[in-house]
């Protein structure tokens, strides 16, 4: 892509109403407008950040067996009537009529429609199934704040598993907790599963996962060795019970297991929850199948969240400096940004142009910064969104027949041979 054509609208100036600094660098990067309270609409720097989450997150559900289907953002009142839930749901819940005078309703997540898809489940032979959607939700949050963080309308990976015994739902839930724990190592990030309320259900079958940033909504305390099982991916539902992490409503300083040497106090922002609750759909609403001798079991389910949108804030939240974004490569919009220091010279334009169409060739993403602007512009700007790699060419290094290679997570900055700096982008 070539920055001269880009759709790429950055502020220079600090937006007054952005409190956080992801919410503040989102904007100014170009990456999303506020079109209402809560609600934005994603430019193309922003939107390839989010359809990479959203491809990760996707590959990991896949991997654990689940199944992708995609359901309707709205949702007719009646199912919600079926479970109960459409009176107690609230003010968070967005509900008009159509033309019809029915009722209608913007779901703010989806265990009615997808327990009334599941009734088409006919025999225990059918189950276990696990259905995933990632869909846009609405929930009219009393304070919409920190832009796509707490968000009206945001995007979220919500899967339901359906089993036929209580055994079966357990595995179903550690095979989620696991393809969570790839999802975030894979992002780049490190998450910690913190349990969280069953409810009237019991059990160890609920997990909050919450990537570490100052920011954060919530306090969590926790076992410094869980964060380092957790940067690896690895970690099992059997495994982190060994570890101790709470958040602080349930933290007591005086039974607290960690010795204090090793007990970790941080903000934690929530990216992903995932409970086991029962028969409390499926029973009510009729997602019951037949037994071996005939007899009527209503499926186990558990629901399993991820806050897709909220990740690209809270990922900026965790990996960023004063000058601006730091992508962890998985998720960043282009892999290399390729700085032209003096558009309009005849070497650097013909260099970069070849530089250009070899690495989109072998499938290396490049933003190639072609504009006519100074070369402090062109460095602010290749900062602020913060791309893995800059390739800055210029033409003293072209007639000494060096480029310069930054990396710009450790700032280290190389001058190598044009062809040494391929080499090490194509690797
Ligand atoms: P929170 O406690 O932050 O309000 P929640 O417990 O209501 O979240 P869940 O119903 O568990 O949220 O939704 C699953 C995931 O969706 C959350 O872990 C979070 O990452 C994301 N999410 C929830 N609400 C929002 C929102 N308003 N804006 C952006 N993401 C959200
Ligand atoms: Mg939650």
């Amino acid at each position: 892509m070539r920055l001269s054509a880009y759709f790429m609208p950055t502020l220079k100036e600090n937006p007054a109403e952005a409190q956080i600094v992801s919410h503040r660098l989102m904007l100014r990067s170009g990456m999303i407008r506020q079109q209402a309270a809560g609600i934005y609409a994603w430019l193309p720097l922003g939107y390839r950040v989010l359809r990479k989450i959203e491809q990760i997150v996707r590959e990991e559900q896949d991997a654990a067996g689940a199944q992708e289907i995609l359901m309707p953002t709205v949702q007719p009142a009646e199912l919600w009537q079926r479970s109960g839930r459409y009176d107690d749901y609230g003010k968070e819940m967005l509900r008009f009529k159509d033309r019809h005078e029915r009722e209608m309703l913007f779901g703010p997540t989806a265990e009615e429609m997808v327990t009334d898809i599941c009734r088409e489940i006919r025999s225990y032979r059918d189950l276990p199934k696990i259905l995933y959607n990632i869909q846009w939700k609405f929930r009219d949050e009393v304070r919409p704040r920190f832009g796509v963080m707490r968000g009206r309308e945001f995007l979220m990976k919500d899967a339901y598993s359906f089993d036929l015994d209580k055994d079966g739902a357990r595995r179903s839930y550690e095979a989620m907790f696991r393809a969570y724990m790839r999802t975030y190592a894979r992002l780049g990030m490190t998450a910690i599963p913190v349990k969280a309320d069953t409810g009237p259900i019991g059990g160890d079958m609920s997990h909050e996962f919450h990537i570490l940033a100052e920011t954060g909504e919530s306090a969590i305390f926790f076992d410094q060795e869980l964060e380092e099982k957790s940067r690896a991916g690895e970690l099992t539902v059997d495994s982190m019970n060994q570890y101790y992490a709470a958040a602080e409503e349930k933290h007591d300083a005086d039974k607290c297991p960690v010795p204090a040497e090793r007990l970790r106090t941080m903000r934690g922002i929530e990216v992903g929850h995932i409970f086991y609750f029962g028969t409390k759909y499926s029973e009510p609403m009729g997602a019951v199948v037949q037994g071996p001798n005939g007899e009527t079991i209503a499926a186990e389910m558990g629901s399993y969240g991820i806050g897709v949108s909220r990740l690209v804030g809270a990922i900026i939240e965790a990996s960023h400096d004063e000058r601006g974004i730091i992508w962890p490569e998985a998720v960043a919009p282009f892999k290399l940004g390729l700085i032209n220091l003096k558009s309009g010279d005849a070497a650097c334009d013909s260099a970069c142009e070849d530089i250009y169409r070899t690495l989109s060739e072998q499938g290396v993403e490049v933003l190639y910064d072609d504009r006519n602007e100074r070369a402090g512009v062109k460095f602010a700007d290749m900062d602020l969104i913060g791309l893995p790699w800059q390739l800055v060419i210029g033409p003293k290094g072209l007639a000494a027949g060096v480029v310069e290679l930054k990396n710009r997570k450790s700032g280290e900055k190389q001058e190598v041979s044009l062809e040494a700096a391929l080499a090490r982008l194509t690797a």
